[in-house]
């Protein structure tokens, strides 16, 4: 899980109204943990008087570890990693996308539309299983009628050849 499919998540369960299972949120808390503050190290730890609305300031080793006994807050500053940059962006029409269908306040920064299942046949202007018998009768003519070697080997060769495509054609397409 990245850090714009969890927002995206939280983005759509909050858009839902819906209760959501405490093993869910505790996944978005764990992403959150480990992609934003896990692998790193604060850059800067700042400290101010507790209930105060004091500037933050430098906070030294000693006002980490004793905050509690100097009536300090403590707040730790990290880098955050920049978003990334989508890879496709939206296009939002009458507050939904016209892509992905997302709704415009709770999508993330990049458009997944669902991919279609192509169907390659309905495109073609003819049925393929038509070129299988002229293509075997061309082999069997080239086999037994004498139109010489080179032909012969020539023609058989080239019908054998698209009716390999024509199987690997069927095998791709009927799965
Ligand atoms: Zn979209």
């Amino acid at each position: 899980m990245t850090v714009a499919a969890t927002v995206r998540a939280m983005r759509r369960a909050g858009a839902a109204g819906q209760p959501v299972p405490a093993d869910e949120v505790a996944a978005w808390a764990r992403t959150f943990m480990i992609q934003l503050y896990g692998p790193q190290k604060p850059a800067r730890l700042e400290c101010r008087p507790k209930h105060s609305a004091e500037p933050w300031m430098q906070a030294e080793d000693g006002d980490v570890v004793r905050a509690r006994r100097r009536g300090l807050d403590i707040r730790a500053l990290y880098l955050h990693p920049k978003p990334e940059k989508p890879t496709k962006a939206h296009r939002f029409r009458d507050g939904n996308c016209r892509d992905c269908g997302d709704g415009e306040f709770y999508a993330g920064p990049n458009c997944e539309p669902p991919t279609p299942t192509p169907d390659s046949r309905a495109a073609l202007p003819f049925d393929p299983t038509w070129f299988r018998a002229p293509l075997e009768a061309l082999i069997q003519v080239a086999t037994h009628r004498f139109i010489g070697v080179p032909d012969s080997m020539k023609w058989k060769s080239e019908a054998r050849y698209l009716l390999e495509r024509l199987d690997q054609y069927d095998k791709e397409t009927l799965a």
